[in-house]
């Protein structure tokens, strides 16, 4: 029998996010639906679990071409294919999101909750979205393709030799003191000159100082990781859905010094929460709802949330 999985501590920046904009849909994300994959799971646990893997369809866009820059690149490195064209491409992008959407729509995740599972059906009829919003959806998803497939980006990656590539778009994780911090470089290749450029596609609009902590984490990881020296680590933002335009950042102590601040601040207030800090063990009434518009209109957990029901 396989071994049960424990909920250990670890910070993400998609963790800090959910933390300070919601307490209770934090506390969902990552404490309530705990286990609701398992077979015995109660009913309660296994409903947040499903809420939990709910996914936008912005999001949802964003990782289906998150995977296909990945399998794309994964490919050409493995000399498995030549580069696709910008339409081969789309119409794969296009074959996934059909996958997709008939997963959605045919309630495919309440047997397998991480099958696709949108917000907009789920809190919608089911069964039908505007066509106004697929079609602008259609259209981001076939734009930031072309704009990737044609960007001088990839005209450099291919350029560098596979050797000088890192580990593509994979999950991992790195300490700051005693925390394990998880974090995915999109993509990162050394230069001839020594410099390791990391990568991160962006499929929405640009929030510089939301991109410059992220691109800090990366550049912790690099550091930790791959013994980059500081003066040597390049990050880039790349906006498939503005052209491709790529937004550089620099890199300095001073950046490192604060991020990892931040880094551990934000884990010291996720654990001042906790009852038992070290099983990670957390009760549901310590973490209010900060109901508002912005978070509670798109937020997974609403049917079960209880500003949003009228039981507060
Ligand atoms: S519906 Fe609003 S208050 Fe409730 S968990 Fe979601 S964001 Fe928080």
């Amino acid at each position: 029998m396989p071994k049960k999985l424990v909920n250990e501590f670890s910070w993400s920046v998609s963790r800090h996010q959910l933390f300070i904009s919601c307490p209770k849909a934090y506390y969902y994300n990552h404490y309530g639906s705990w286990g609701g994959w398992e077979a015995d799971a109660d009913e309660k646990t296994r409903k947040l679990y499903i809420l939990k893997n709910i996914r936008p369809m912005v999001t949802w866009i964003g990782s289906i071409i998150h995977d296909l820059i990945k399998d794309t690149l994964t490919a050409y490195s493995r000399g498995e294919a030549v580069f696709p064209t910008a339409d081969e491409l789309k119409e794969k992008a296009l074959q996934a999101m059909r996958s997709g959407w008939r997963d959605s729509v045919n309630q495919v995740w309440k047997q397998y909750p991480k099958k696709t599972n949108l917000f907009e059906l789920y809190y919608g009829d089911g069964k039908h979205v505007p066509k106004e919003e697929t079609d602008a959806i259609k259209e981001r998803v076939l734009e930031c393709v072309d704009n990737f497939a044609n960007s001088a980006v990839v005209r450099t990656i291919k350029s560098v030799p596979f050797l000088n590539w890192k580990p593509i778009d994979t999950l991992d994780t790195f300490q700051i003191d005693d925390l394990k911090v998880w974090c995915a470089v999109d993509f990162a290749y050394t230069d001839p000159d020594g410099v390791l450029h990391i990568i991160d596609w962006k499929t929405g609009s640009e929030k510089k100082d939301a991109l410059r902590f992220q691109l800090g984490c990366y550049a912790l990881y690099a550091l930790e990781k791959w013994f980059t020296p500081i003066e040597k680590i390049a990050p880039h933002g790349v906006f498939l859905y503005d052209g491709a335009h790529m937004s550089d950042f620099s890199v300095d102590a001073a950046l490192l010094v604060s991020v990892k601040d931040q880094i551990l601040t934000s884990a010291q207030a996720m654990k001042a929460k906790l009852k038992d800090v070290a099983n990670n063990v957390a009760e549901e009434e310590d973490f209010p709802c900060n109901p508002n518009e912005y978070n509670c209109r798109s937020c997974n957990f609403r049917e079960v949330c209880p500003a949003v029901n009228g039981s507060l």
